[in-house]
């Protein structure tokens, strides 16, 4: 079991790599042929619509064909999970409760919202400023969600307070070092789905959150490095500078996508519109993750002024392994690489026990 290695002394940290990778490597196998499916089916299917058989009984027979496909990939993950990760849930509790269905639902949803999109645009017709608004208002509506999401909405039903004194002190510590925004910290069951994670939600008053697997599984000062790391969400503000970033280059993308509104020389609004849509497809979906990766890294360095090498290496770590994500794989969009994060908190670590030398 993963776990005993994990709670082992030293750490085998090899061992975990080779599961990690092992199991990576299947469900790569298991899901790419339906993530590939799940790409070029809405494409296929809307050209069909559009260009051959404009009916709605197709449109319908169309987003039944899709929803039944976003369900055979679900599966064919949650098959690779339980199987690999040794997950006992059921798949009903897997759709709800698993990051990848959210994330897969969420997708779908904004294909479907697209083909119907196409249907009122076919049979009504939007203009300009009608268009684009839907546009951003769904972008928005879908970011707030995302920060608001329901599995936050009901983490907080669920959630309890944190128990041991180790780490209540400690974050009463880190809060007392600094000033911080207002946060609350709890805990959340996910031994279940075997998520071993921490999550800072909330814009003005935050909250973080942490499963009872990490904690289960991490050493007390180690689940501090975990929490340390969410407190320097909280005191940077991370998810209001997001938000703030995202409806500002929103807003940008929309002032020049309408400039031929306002300005009448015809090649400098074209070249504006063209701007604005290159900011909007292309510009937000790469700049706003890139910004958040820089958030990650302050936040560790937020973190590593607590605690010991030992303490944050293991952490991070630890925690890629209980998810059983190999190191090589790890980060992605939102997260840097975790062996850039490790040798990045090793320094800062390394240069603040020199200066308390001196
Ligand atoms: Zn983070």
């Amino acid at each position: 079991m993963i776990e005993d290695l994990i709670r082992a002394n030293p750490p085998q940290y090899d061992e975990l790599e080779k599961r990690s990778i092992d199991y990576i490597q299947h469900l790569k196998g298991a899901t790419r042929p339906f993530s590939i499916l799940l790409f070029l089916m809405p494409a296929v299917l809307l050209i069909i619509w559009i260009f051959f058989i404009e009916s709605v009984l197709l449109l319908g027979l169309s987003v039944a064909i899709y929803i039944a496909t976003v369900l055979v990939a679900i599966f064919a993950r949650y098959r690779t999970e339980k199987r690999y990760r040794e997950l006992t849930v059921s798949f009903g509790y897997y759709i709800i409760h698993s990051d990848y269905s959210m994330y897969t639902i969420r997708m779908a949803s904004i294909v479907l919202t697209v083909l119907i999109f196409v249907l009122v645009e076919t049979y009504r017709g939007f203009n300009q400023i009608e268009f684009f608004s839907v546009v951003i208002a769904f972008i928005v509506v879908s970011f707030i969600l995302s920060v608001y999401s329901p599995r936050f909405v009901r983490y907080e039903k669920m959630s309890t307070q944190i128990q041991s004194e180790v780490i209540r002190s400690g974050v009463s510590h880190i809060a007392s070092s600094t000033s911080m925004p207002e946060f609350t910290i709890r805990i959340v069951p996910e031994k279940k789905m075997k998520v071993a994670n921490a999550y800072c939600t909330g814009i003005l008053s935050n909250k973080v959150y942490v499963t009872d697997y990490l904690l289960e599984n991490l050493t007390e000062n180690e689940a501090l490095v975990i929490l340390a790391h969410e407190l320097g969400h909280v005191i940077y503000r991370h998810n209001l500078k997001t938000l703030a970033l995202t409806f500002f280059l929103l807003f940008a993308s929309a002032v020049m996508f309408f400039s031929y509104l306002y300005i009448s020389n015809e090649l400098a609004s074209a070249l504006l519109t063209q701007a604005g849509i290159f900011l909007f497809i292309l510009g937000i979906p790469a700049l706003v993750p890139a910004v958040k990766r820089g958030y990650e890294l302050q936040a560790d360095m937020f973190a590593s002024r607590f605690q010991t090498e030992e303490a944050a290496v293991n952490a991070l770590l630890k925690t890629n392994y209980l998810n059983l994500t190999p190191v090589q794989a790890s980060g992605g969009i939102t997260h840097p690489p975790l062996p850039i994060r490790i040798n990045r908190m090793r320094r800062a670590i390394k240069m603040r026990d020199l200066k308390a030398k001196f």
